[in-house]
């Protein structure tokens, strides 16, 4: 749209100034300026201030206000249909890449997108967003939503299973969650490079964190989904079937697919 606009203000530039040749030289000089002004912007500091604040006026004129109907309800209470859990990765927000709309998906993110097993020390976090979303909001449906170029992913299959590196103060810690994906994927792909290993522990993480899920004491178990963002150019889906996870869950057969 952004391009659109631009299009057709040079393309009314053009037109006036064919209708008044006279306005050439005035033209020219406001171009030049507004074209050192557009340079020396390029070069300004990030301000994260005035990225906020314009990130907040954009959804307060553009979304906020032209809805006031969906945002009314919304200030009376939620009845989100997804719980979601998705990587903290700023490439997948499950609310840009699924159009979730205000109100709609409940949301966990974390590193590589995992749900932990059940328990009450170690992941109260994780344990009470599952229990707050599903016995008091009633969600039906949780969905996982693993991605490609994954570090979470990546640091789980580099660092050493006998936990020598030390290297960090939380992640390796937090990623074993998925360790069973590890494995699995270690004897599985032998000999592929990290790379592939990687991609395919990505996915495999996915069967870890919904089995995990079983070991939560609720009632709604309601359906898991798997969506990955690969490489690619465009977006697409395609069906893939979870032999491995437990069949109190159903599925959407989705894979989502998007380009970096
Ligand atoms: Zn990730």
């Amino acid at each position: 749209m952004a391009n659109d606009s631009y299009k057709d203000a040079i393309a009314g530039l053009s037109k006036l100034l064919s209708e008044r040749a006279d306005l050439g030289s005035v033209a020219a000089s406001k171009i030049k300026r507004i074209t050192a002004e557009l340079e020396a912007a390029g070069y300004e500091e990030f301000d994260p201030i005035e990225r906020v604040k314009t990130g907040f006026v954009h959804f307060k004129t553009e979304k906020y206000d032209k809805d006031p109907k969906l945002y009314g309800a919304l200030a009376k209470g939620q009845s989100p249909k997804f719980l979601v859990f998705a990587c903290s990765d700023s490439r997948v927000c499950p609310s840009h890449i699924l159009n979730f709309q205000p109100g709609e998906a409940f949301m966990v993110r974390n590193i590589a997108n995992m749900v932990p097993p059940y328990d009450q020390i170690k992941h109260s976090g994780a344990g009470a967003a599952i229990e707050y979303a599903v016995v008091h909001l009633k969600v039906k449906n949780i969905v996982v939503i693993g991605h490609s170029c994954c570090g979470g992913i990546k640091g789980l299959m580099s660092f050493p299973d006998d936990g020598s590196s030390s290297s960090t103060d939380f992640i390796e810690n937090w990623v074993k969650i998925c360790s069973a994906a590890k494995s699995k994927v270690a004897t599985k792909f032998d000999g592929l490079s990290l790379e592939e290993q990687c991609h395919n522990c990505e996915k495999e993480a996915v069967n870890v964190s919904l089995q995990n899920l079983l070991t939560y004491p609720l009632r709604e178990r309601g359906r898991g989904q798997w969506c990955c963002i690969a490489e690619g150019r465009s977006l697409r889906f395609c069906q893939r079937n979870f032999p491995a996870v437990g069949s109190r869950f159903r599925y959407f057969p989705v894979h989502c697919y998007l380009s970096f």
